[in-house]
């Protein structure tokens, strides 16, 4: 059986065609660009794929509540012609099928749990640091949809005593992403993160405000692994920067040896690497196959 997989970006549509045991199979990246010319590319690309379902894991913020008339539709965002945009329903208009959706993040903390590096557990966070940042949250066996969406990329964060940079959130002054993304990174130091020697000064602040936000969900939701992706996550020297932040910060209070002794095996690279978030988008669509409700 195949089934389909999207994953909707801002500066990318990812859509994939995979099996129900996690493996894709064929793929291909559609610019994002006015919302009717994109989704028709994506359309062309599933046309006569004979999918049984399709699962979409979107950028946000995004419409998730059933009981809504826009279910389904990305809300509010910056990006030309997308506010509003009834993703979900254009979809299903082209294809009979049951659909999957969730965040993209959401998508790719399930993904994780199906098949990376939290498989066989009931539960994980998420974490990309990139463009943007964004906390998916899978937890007993179930993404956590809650009054919205969770948007634990706009933690608020308590700023390193060094750190005059304004901030790159246009609504918030000290969030997450706007001193911890990819463009926060440079529009501080004034060079690009993969242009910055790992012994730069930007990585023990970067460190210290993931781990701040990571212990912070340690103790919200006490998570049974943590994982860190997007472009950011590529210097793999953070890694145990930021374990030894979360152990600084959480200072032997939460009694576990995952955080004691097994940190490095806890606070973990994703198990698909790249994949996480288009298998995420699959894992969706299989169980909007599973589950057979027109979603
Ligand atoms: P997006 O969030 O747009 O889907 P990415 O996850 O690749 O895409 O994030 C892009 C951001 O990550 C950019 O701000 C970029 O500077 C930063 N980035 C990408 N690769 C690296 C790297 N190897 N090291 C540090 N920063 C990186
Ligand atoms: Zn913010």
């Amino acid at each position: 059986m195949r089934f389909g997989a999207i994953e909707a970006g801002g500066t990318k549509i990812v859509c994939g065609i995979g099996n129900a045991e996690g493996k894709i199979e064929e793929r291909i990246s559609i610019a994002t660009e006015e919302p009717r010319q994109t989704i028709q590319k994506v359309a062309e690309f599933f046309n006569n794929k004979n999918v049984e379902a399709i699962g979409v894991g979107s950028f946000g913020p995004i419409n998730l509540d059933r009981g809504s008339p826009a279910y389904g539709s990305i809300t509010t965002t910056p990006k030309p012609g997308w506010s509003n945009y009834p993703i979900l329903a254009v979809l299903k208009q082209e294809f009979n099928v049951p659909f999957g959706w969730d965040t993209d993040v959401n998508a790719a903390a399930y993904g994780e749990s199906m098949w990376g590096a939290a498989k066989g557990l009931d539960s994980c966070i998420y974490i990309t640091i990139g463009t943007g940042i964004g906390m998916g949250i899978y937890m007993e066996g179930k993404s956590v949809h809650g009054l919205v969406h969770p948007e634990g990329g706009h933690i608020l964060i308590r700023r390193h005593s060094e750190d005059e940079f304004a901030g790159a959130c246009p609504y918030h002054q000290d969030c997450l992403e706007g001193l911890a993304s990819g463009p926060a990174i440079e529009k501080r130091w004034g060079l690009k993160g993969i242009e910055l020697p790992n012994s730069h000064p930007a990585w023990e602040m970067e460190a210290y405000y993931i781990g701040q936000a990571v212990a912070n969900a340690v103790l919200m939701l006490s998570p049974k692994k943590v994982i860190l992706g997007g472009g950011v996550m590529q210097q793999k020297h953070l890694f145990p920067m930021i374990q030894r932040e979360v152990q600084s910060n959480l200072k032997g209070y939460v009694h576990s040896e995952h955080l004691l002794e097994k940190i490095d095996q806890y606070i973990v690279k994703p198990g698909l690497g790249d994949n996480a978030g288009l298998c995420g988008a699959l894992a969706l669509g299989i169980q909007a196959y599973e589950s057979r409700q027109d979603q």
